[in-house]
């Protein structure tokens, strides 16, 4: 795997062979996606399996993905879920989307997603208008980065109190710690970062998996 790590390559590949129990479809799935160009994208088994462990842990039912890409993030936290769980899952792309549903049915999750295709802040907002705050009790935000502030708003006011967010790519491949780099991407996760830290609304802790993840519970 060609992804950004903050471990060597050696090191990781063991943490993969003496942990990961991927299953067939998604390691399917992951090796699709390998052939297209931005299969970078896509989180780590790793990663995948840890957040199935925090969505049982939470217990969690109702469910929100903000960036879907080929669905192996979903796939993993659907498989977690009891059979009355949901993912409502939002991205603007029907090509990757597609992907990602025909292996949804394939691995019997499919009536477990709702995706929902268009901008994911007009979903959101749907949702919030439909009185489904504080409803929700887990998300993973990973879409479009310059959005992130956005999306953190909304889910955390969607979230019960106890919910959690996970949110991806908080780390950017070590960009964010470099004062050199202030493209529109590394800027907003920048500022969200901190803007985190601050934020006594939520108790949080960034961890240093795959490229950084951010869990922030609401208080
Ligand atoms: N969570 C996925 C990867 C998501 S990649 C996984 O781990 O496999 C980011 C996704 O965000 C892309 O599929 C892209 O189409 C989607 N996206 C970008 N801008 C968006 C927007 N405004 N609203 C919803 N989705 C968006
Ligand atoms: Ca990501």
């Amino acid at each position: 795997m060609s992804r950004y790590s903050p471990f060597d390559e050696r090191t990781y590949q063991y943490l993969l062979s003496v942990s990961v129990r991927e299953p067939e479809v998604a390691r399917r799935l992951r090796d699709e996606t390998q052939q297209l160009e931005n299969a970078q994208m896509q989180i780590g088994p790793d990663q995948g399996q840890f957040m199935q462990l925090l969505i049982q842990l939470l217990g969690a039912r109702k469910t929100l993905e903000v960036g879907v890409f080929t669905g192996y993030s979903a796939l993993w936290v659907a498989l977690g879920l009891p059979d009355d769980g949901r993912i409502i899952a939002c991205d603007i792309n029907e090509k990757y989307t597609t992907i990602a549903r025909r292996y949804w049915k394939e691995a019997g999750v499919d009536q477990k997603i709702d995706l929902r295709i268009g901008p994911a802040l007009g979903t959101l907002d749907e949702l919030l208008k439909a009185n489904q705050g504080g409803t929700f009790d887990f998300a993973f935000i990973d879409a479009d980065k310059t959005n992130y502030q956005n999306y953190y708003e909304r889910v955390l006011q969607l979230l019960r109190a106890g919910g959690l967010i996970a949110i991806d790519n908080t780390l950017w491949s070590g960009k964010v710690a470099n004062p050199d780099e202030n493209d529109a991407d590394t800027v907003a996760i920048r500022q969200l970062n901190e803007k985190l830290h601050r934020d006594e609304r939520v108790t949080v802790s960034m961890l240093t998996v795959g490229d950084g993840l951010t869990l922030a519970m609401k208080r």
